[in-house]
């Protein structure tokens, strides 16, 4: 069997590794770490979980040891769906790099652009970011990608499904053609495989076996799930939630439950702490610094219930998760295998279950498709269904009727950050939904070549002059187009927009007043 040792990894590496308590290489780093030591490309067909950060982070450690990091031009560049997923690469760059002098700026939303600013200006190594943040940077000006020498594309299947893909491509275009490519994905969908026939050359090709399809060590089911009354159908639903996490007993030491719409992850979570468990929410309209807070606690075991939409526990590791628990079947079946993923790491054992409601049984036929097996049945562990234990529809479900409609227009009014692909209709059937982006807000318009380094000012946004009501009057517009009106009748007039000069006003007054 391979050892780190015969890998041809720096030693400084080496006793990183070590040190983190790994003995032997797992199939994928046993397979990328010689042909990216070797300066060739890899596509690495593998998930979260089988170790493949550790195969792209310490081959990239070894290649750049040799050299120095210039201003504004980072060495290298890891390119991350979202912002949980980069800032977990940045954690293991910080371990395995220990014992080097290397730098890394993590650029992503939520993070001031100053202070990324300040270290890309100083020169970094490694630049790890999601494509969107980047981006931003490059259009100020602060960033050259001219010095990439290893680009890393990580989890490219999920850069697909949010919409990342031309991103991608530009910043491919952004890059050195004699740039190192390594590349990784869950799975290898017709426009990943145009990409990789596009970008890559010649690359060592390592597939390692999906975990969570393979996996002996997830124990999965499915309940078939059907109300006793329509209207009744969610709190039924969560109802049954709690009962399949009781009958998990001390088994359950942690869970992760998965929604497939961000308001349900706010309603399971509330109604699941109403019932005395101990659950905190996680998707992407939370404040990133909360979203941080509740994985960190969820992390040290402070938290024992995370209740997730699939992009915000997207490359979530936590070594120790008992059990997952699917409150839908995910309308995008490869969402199972990374859901159910999140449990069983590492040689654990873990228990995977899912609720299945009518609607859902399509979905349920895309997934036992996909993972190639019948998910087996389990029983209501209620026994016959039981409504009446059920929590009070009426209460429960004005709230709920309430909070999507607000959560709605919330993240339509956000900017990009966050309308996700789990915001998606209630309807039976899911259709596509427009996949927007976790992460970052793009950038428009785009050029394609690198601009100018700026100076500091002219990077930040130029003051807007304030429109003339404005100045007028005190209002601002987006205060309610109806007390505008009130208050500053003359812009009423038609035609004249809100530029109109005074004296005209003042004469369509007066004869209005006439
Ligand atoms: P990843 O697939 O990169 O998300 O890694 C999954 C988990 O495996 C992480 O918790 C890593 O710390 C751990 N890991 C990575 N490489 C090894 C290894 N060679 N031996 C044991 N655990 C590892």
């Amino acid at each position: 069997m391979t050892q780190f040792n015969d890998l041809n990894l720096d030693p400084k590496v080496l006793k990183a590794v070590s040190e983190a308590g790994y003995e032997t290489p797992t199939p994928i780093q046993a397979g990328a770490i010689p042909p990216a030591l070797e300066g060739r490309d890899v596509l690495g067909i593998a998930q979260t979980g089988t170790g493949k950060t550790a195969s792209f982070v310490l081959p990239m450690i070894t290649l750049l040891g040799r050299g120095r990091a210039r201003a504004r031009m980072p060495r290298s560049l890891v390119l991350c769906p979202t912002r949980e997923l980069a800032a977990q690469v940045a954690e293991n760059f910080d371990t395995y790099a220990k014992h080097t002098k290397l730098t890394k700026a993590l650029l992503i939303g939520g993070v001031s652009f100053k202070e990324q600013d300040t270290l890309i200006d100083k020169g970094v190594d490694v630049l790890i970011a999601t494509p969107g943040r980047l981006l931003d940077h490059f259009e100020r000006g602060k960033l050259l990608l001219t010095g990439v020498q290893i680009m890393v594309v990580d989890e490219a299947d999920r850069m697909l499904d949010m919409g990342f893909i031309p991103d991608i491509e530009r910043i491919f275009g952004l890059t050195p053609f004699t740039r190192q490519t390594l590349f990784f994905s869950a799975t290898m969908a017709p426009e990943i495989e145009r990409i990789t026939n596009t970008f890559l050359s010649n690359p060592e090709k390592i597939e390692v076996a999906r975990a969570a399809t393979t996996g002996e060590n997830i124990k999965q089911g499915v309940v078939m799930f059907r109300a006793s009354r329509k209207d009744r159908e969610a709190g039924e639903k969560r109802d049954l939630l709690r009962a399949l996490i009781d009958a998990e007993g001390e088994a359950c030491t942690n869970a992760i439950i998965f929604c497939n719409r961000k308001m349900d992850v706010d309603v399971v979570a509330k109604s699941l702490k109403k019932h005395g468990y101990d659950a905190e929410p996680i998707h992407g309209d939370l404040e990133q610094s909360q979203r941080t807070r509740t994985l960190d606690g969820f992390r040290a075991g402070e938290v024992k219930i995370l209740v997730a939409s699939d992009v915000a526990a997207r490359g979530l590791d936590v070594p120790s998760v008992s059990h997952v628990f699917n409150f839908d079947v995910p309308s995008h079946a490869e969402d199972y295998v990374h859901r159910i993923g999140r449990t069983g790491r590492a040689g654990r054992k873990g228990t995977a279950i899912m609720i299945c409601s009518p609607r859902d049984e399509k979905n349920l036929d895309d997934v036992e498709r996909l993972v190639q097996n019948a998910i087996p049945r389990l029983d209501d562990p209620r026994g016959a269904a039981k409504p009446a234990a059920a929590e009070a529809p009426a209460t429960e479900a004005a709230g709920e009727e309430e909070r999507p409609r607000r959560s709605r227009s919330r993240s339509r009014s956000r900017s990009r950050d966050e309308a996700k692909p789990e915001a998606k209709p209630e309807t039976a059937a899911p259709k596509p939904v427009e996949a927007k982006p976790e992460a970052e807000p793009k950038p428009e318009p785009k050029i394609e070549q690198a601009p100018e380094p700026k100076p500091e000012k002219a990077a930040e946004p130029a003051p807007v002059e304030p429109r003339r009501n404005e100045q007028r009057g005190g209002q601002r517009s987006h205060q309610g187009r109806d007390r505008r009106r009130q208050e500053t009748r003359e812009e009423e007039v038609v035609g004249m927009g809100e530029d109109t000069p005074a004296f005209i006003l003042k004469s369509f007054e007066e004869r209005r007043a006439g």
